[in-house]
């Protein structure tokens, strides 16, 4: 049995005759939301029964999803195979706007995707790392998390989620997949959602940012800094041995990004580690020449982390000392801390509820 929601409609239509079938497919699936192969009424029963016989649409079953104060939701999936996967749906209240002080658009909801079971890039800080990798996911097990949230929460076809490749996984290992399901987001008989709604976020492997912007799908572009000098960043994220912060900047400069966009540099705070101002100083330096935008993140604690949440008040100094020097600088209000939000916090308490 073969996952529907990994073909692309090309893809669909070179073994669907006549053609125009695979159109009506994609259109039951991210637009009717049809749940199984019998609610596609408009195709023949032959074809239908075919369908049923080689492929399935339920790549997710919800294990459980828990609702935090701020109206963050987080699921939990368990995949075919048994293995299970984290996405979020944060509504975000704050609207677009851009550099003029104008509102481009109002901002609804994110969707926050995971694109591997477990991550190979093992940083200090990230739960998710310590179950180690385990596969990529594919491009249709990624459409699904967007496809089922949105239909889980009754959101209208018509109003376009902004996607975020945050959580589990390093989205740029699985460069393949993760690309493929960018294309089918955004085609017109799917979800429809554009490449400027979608944001790719890696901890900086410097060849795969040059193949990504190779590519140019159009997407934005996300870095986890989390430490502006090397021998600091290579104790938080073993990468950055492979790909030092040189490297990174040299492939951000070199990013094809939509004039109006900026590309988006998070920085997480760890307590007494990287929030000092000197630490604000020179990431003002490093950023020098580049259209960016830092969104500085409360660390998550969870069992066992070594490092602490920083205070508001080193939370503020550092974001006045940006703003203060021309960088645009945001705090993320760290959605759903009640409901364990830090990437891979979900799975790993549902694994210790049932051992
Ligand atoms: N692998 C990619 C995308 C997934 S991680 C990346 O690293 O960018 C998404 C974000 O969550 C990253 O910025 C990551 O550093 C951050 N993160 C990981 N663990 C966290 C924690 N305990 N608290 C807050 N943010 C965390
Ligand atoms: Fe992987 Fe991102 Fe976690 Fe680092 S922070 S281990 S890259 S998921």
């Amino acid at each position: 049995m073969k996952n529907l929601l990994d073909f692309s409609q090309a893809e669909l239509s070179e073994f669907i005759e006549p053609k125009f079938r695979a159109k009506q497919i994609f259109e039951w699936i991210y637009k009717k939301k049809a749940k199984s192969f019998d609610d596609m009424t408009n195709l023949p029963k032959d074809l239908r029964e075919n369908l049923k016989q080689n492929f399935y649409i339920d790549p997710l079953k919800k294990i459980k999803s828990e609702h935090s104060k701020d109206g963050s939701i987080k699921y939990l999936f368990e995949l075919k195979d048994g293995k299970t996967i984290e996405t979020v749906l944060l509504p975000m209240k704050e609207e677009q706007i851009d550099d003029n002080g104008k509102i481009i658009r109002h901002a609804r909801y994110t969707i926050c995707v995971s694109s591997q079971v477990g991550c190979k890039i093992g940083c200090a800080f990230c739960l998710t790392a310590k179950g180690g990798f385990v596969r990529n996911l594919t491009a249709g097990e990624i459409l699904a998390q967007v496809l089922y949230l949105k239909n889980d929460n009754d959101i209208p076809y018509e109003r376009r989620v902004n996607i975020v490749y945050m959580g589990m996984g390093e989205p740029l290992n699985n460069l393949e997949n993760v690309s493929k399901a960018v294309k089918i987001f955004t085609d017109n008989d799917g979800l429809a959602i554009s490449p400027r709604r979608q944001t790719i976020s890696t901890s900086g492997l410097s060849s795969q940012i040059k193949k990504l912007g190779d590519m140019d799908l159009g997407v934005l572009l996300a870095i986890s800094l989390h430490a502006v000098n090397d021998e600091l960043r290579e104790k938080l994220m073993p990468i950055n041995r492979a790909y030092n912060i040189a490297s990174i900047m040299d492939a951000v400069r070199n990013f094809p990004i939509d004039m109006r966009k900026r590309v988006m540099f998070e920085y997480l705070m760890l307590d007494g580690v990287n929030d000092s101002l000197n630490d604000a100083k020179t990431l003002v330096k490093l950023l020098n020449g580049i259209k960016a935008k830092v969104n500085l993140i409360y660390f998550n604690p969870h069992f066992g982390s070594k490092f602490k949440r920083p205070s508001e008040e080193n939370m503020i100094k550092f974001q006045d000392y940006m703003s203060a020097h021309g960088v645009t600088c945001t705090i993320r209000q760290s959605k759903g801390i009640d409901i364990s939000a830090a990437c891979g916090q979900l799975r790993e308490r549902s694994k210790n509820e049932s051992a």
